[in-house]
């Protein structure tokens, strides 16, 4: 059962996914235990997660793992039509093609939930909320699911917080091995590739401003940094400021980075980042993008009503012309620039953050009790486990402590 775009991209899509299970250590182990023990059998999940090669190694090791998978992108963008259509081709049931518009892609989100889910892997929360507002009868049958992303949780929480949610979820966003290194390192390098790739403009001693010093920003900072930018950072949170500011970089207002910038790279969650007051005062020739989860953080609304002429420079860069004769550049639309306009985070990074969907959509799966609908952390022998293994695959091996040091640690006499 699929609805893609095109079937005869198989092979070319095949050739990405064996690349990926080549790098992807972690869950080619998780798999290899999962085909003996069969943790997904007789159970139905729905999986709303970019649709590209590393994602396509996770649906082969969940359906591997006995589980009837029904699975579709979390982006209109970031489908990969020759691996959505190699994991059509293999026999999973896929709805995911790029470029959809907004009703097509709420479609496909539907299409997974129809055959009454009993996970639910989501990335952002769109299944989520769907099965609440529109397909409340389905929920019933519902075990848990898996978050993936920050603002995924900041949704599931204001969810809990109204007495809405009625299923519980893991937080596997919220695991160390997942922010750590998906957010900081994996942002922060496939970010640029999405910009160099796209623009291919050089950055050193260009100004970059960085909207938001979270996980993702400073994964963003550091490697702007790295390849010899004049690194802004502009905060609302005083303390992320301090941090900012003591990792050596500008802290200011948006108002003021307006006018200095080259490149803008939004990664808040937030909205309304880079708006109407911020487009007059740039330069001509910025350009900017967004890391954040949903297409609002610059406002895209207000830069159209704006511009006297509008024009597409290169695949995923369009230009508007602003009354004076200024062009600002916007890539991917203002949707997520590493996965519009790139792969994604690299692979080694979406094994380790696969590997903990794959072991706690297992944990749901096998609980005998059932979960009160709530958020819950990724149990922390999970995020352990993946860290032994992570270190295990770069060849890495630490200390352990002795029982005296045990001890001389949980103590408090000297
Ligand atoms: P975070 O909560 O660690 O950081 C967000 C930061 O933005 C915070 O420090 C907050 O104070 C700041 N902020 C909020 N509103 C702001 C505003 N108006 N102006 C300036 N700063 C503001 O979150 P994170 O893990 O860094 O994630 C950020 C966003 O990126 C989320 O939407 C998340 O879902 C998304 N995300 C994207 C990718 C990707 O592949 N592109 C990967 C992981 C997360
Ligand atoms: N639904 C959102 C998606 C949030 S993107 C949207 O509207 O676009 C943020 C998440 O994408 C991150 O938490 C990260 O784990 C995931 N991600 C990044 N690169 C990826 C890749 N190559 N494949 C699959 N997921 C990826």
């Amino acid at each position: 059962m699929y609805r893609i775009n095109d079937i005869s991209l198989a092979p070319q899509g095949e050739k990405k996914i064996k690349w990926a299970k080549l790098n992807m250590p972690l869950l080619s182990d998780i798999e290899k235990e999962f085909i003996k023990t069969q943790p997904f059998r007789n159970l139905k999940v729905a999986l709303s997660v970019h649709i590209e090669a590393k994602t396509a190694c996770l649906c082969r090791l969940l359906k591997a793992a006995g589980a009837e998978l029904y699975a579709t992108g979390c982006n209109p963008l970031s489908t990969q039509d020759d691996v959505a259509a190699a994991l059509a081709a293999g026999g999973i049931n896929i709805f995911a093609r790029h470029g959809v518009s907004e009703e097509e892609y709420e479609r496909d989100l539907i299409s997974v939930l129809e055959p009454g889910p009993n996970i639910v892997i989501d990335d952002g929360g769109d299944l989520a909320e769907l099965l609440h507002r529109r397909m409340p009868e389905l929920i019933e049958s519902i075990l848990g699911g898996c978050e993936e992303t920050t603002t995924g949780i900041n949704r599931l929480r204001s969810m809990k917080r109204e007495g809405v949610l009625r299923y519980p979820v893991i937080k596997v966003n919220d695991a160390k091995c997942k922010y750590l290194f998906d957010n900081r390192y994996g942002t922060g390098q496939s970010v640029w590739d999405g910009i160099n790739r796209t623009t291919n403009l050089v950055v050193a001693g260009k100004k970059v401003v960085v909207a938001g010093y979270g996980w993702c920003g400073k994964g963003i900072a550091m490697r702007a940094k790295g390849q010899g930018a004049i690194v802004y950072v502009t905060e609302v949170d005083p303390v992320k400021a301090i941090e900012a500011a003591m990792d050596g970089f500008h802290v200011l207002p948006m108002e003021q980075a307006a006018e200095i910038g080259d490149i803008f790279i939004t990664a808040t969650g937030c909205k309304d980042v880079i708006t109407g007051p911020a487009f007059k005062k740039m330069k001509d020739g910025a350009i900017m993008c967004n890391a954040g989860h949903f297409n609002v953080e610059v406002d895209v609304e207000t830069l159209e009503k704006l511009a006297t002429e509008k024009q597409e420079q290169r695949p995923n860069i369009m230009g508007y012309k602003l009354e004076g004769g200024k062009w600002l550049y916007l890539l991917a639309q203002g949707r997520l620039v590493n996965l519009a306009s790139g792969d994604g985070h690299p692979v080694e990074i979406m094994d380790m953050s696969f590997a903990i969907q794959a072991l706690s959509a297992a944990y749901l799966a096998q609980r005998t009790d059932r979960l009160e609908p709530d958020l819950y952390p990724v149990p922390e022998e999970i995020d352990n486990d993946i860290a032994m293994r992570k270190l295990s695959a770069m060849g890495i091996s630490i200390d352990f402590l002795t029982s005296d040091q045990r001890r001389y640690l949980d103590g408090w006499l000297t």
